[in-house]
């Protein structure tokens, strides 16, 4: 049994449940260990369509001091983390480097949302509108944005590490069949591997439209070959999506010969076994 969830989100950005009810069905699922990991504000000039930047600014601080006042309320039984996912551009390092430093998080997670200022997690549509060529480039883009991302130091556990398949399955299916792409993913995780970090398994893949596990099979067997530290966790967006499919994860998981899920807390890693 997966007995962690180190990423999960609040009504503060766009997810539905405040931090006490997150707590709460945290507590009711049977997780020893549960973690925060709101997104992090972004800098000016990168925003979705609808956005909850203005949100999320104006209860920032509420958010942090109402995770802190639950972290220090912890028990054996049950721990509660401070951490943040940040939403990493890799022309905007130095806002990355304060926003992790503006607050003692136990942990960072960095997840690519944006290529440049768009925020390609959005829409269906806009996507069926690019061509596969054009898809391609996007993909190999991703994945030299995920290396900056790996290479900046800002993050201890890699998010989703292919949430650009969103919505494009089947393109990204054919993109990874190409050399071009086998480069760019030993190149990545490779870097990956170098630096110590720890790649996200997540369930949130299974909820969106490429119905598929993050990472997918092919990225799964070059994590386990180059003996990469994983961390299983659901992204939840609201109470009942906490330890979303978890024993779906954990089958998963083990299928590549994983039997431990890494959590950091006071930017301190340790394996815990399922
Ligand atoms: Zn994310
Ligand atoms: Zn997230």
């Amino acid at each position: 049994m997966i007995r962690a969830d180190l990423h999960t989100h609040t009504r503060h950005s766009h997810a539905v449940n405040s931090v006490a009810e997150m707590t709460r069905a945290a507590r009711e699922t049977g997780l020893e260990t549960f973690g925060f990991s709101e997104h992090s504000p972004r800098p000016d000039g990168y925003l979705y369509p609808s956005d909850y930047q203005a949100k999320l600014l104006a209860g920032y601080a509420d958010y942090i001091a109402e995770v802190q006042a639950l972290r220090r309320a912890s028990t054996p039984q049950f721990t509660v983390l401070l951490g943040l996912e940040i939403d990493f551009m890799p022309d905007e390092l130095e806002f990355a480097r304060q926003a992790v430093a503006a607050h003692p998080f136990d942990y960072v997670i960095g997840g690519l949302h944006f290529q440049g200022k768009w925020g390609f997690d959005w829409s269906q549509a806009e996507w069926d509108a690019i061509a596969e060529a054009e898809r391609f480039k996007i993909y190999a883009r991703y994945y030299r944005d995920l290396g900056a991302l790996i290479e900046s130091g800002v993050a201890q556990i890699i998010a989703h590490p292919d949430l650009i398949k969103i919505y494009s399955r089947e393109s990204f299916d054919r993109w990874l069949n190409t050399p071009e792409a086998a480069r760019a993913l030993r190149r990545t995780f490779g870097l990956l591997q170098e630096r110590d970090l720890i790649m996200e398994i997540s369930s949130a893949g299974l909820r969106k439209p490429c119905a598929e596990i993050y990472p997918g099979p092919r990225i799964m067997r070059l994590a386990a070959e180059l003996g990469l530290k994983v961390c299983l966790s659901s992204d939840a967006h609201a109470t009942g999506q906490i330890a979303y499919a978890f024993d779906q994860l954990e089958t998963y998981a083990r299928e590549y010969g994983y039997a431990e899920s890494w959590i950091v807390a006071g930017k301190q890693a340790r394996a815990i076994p399922f």
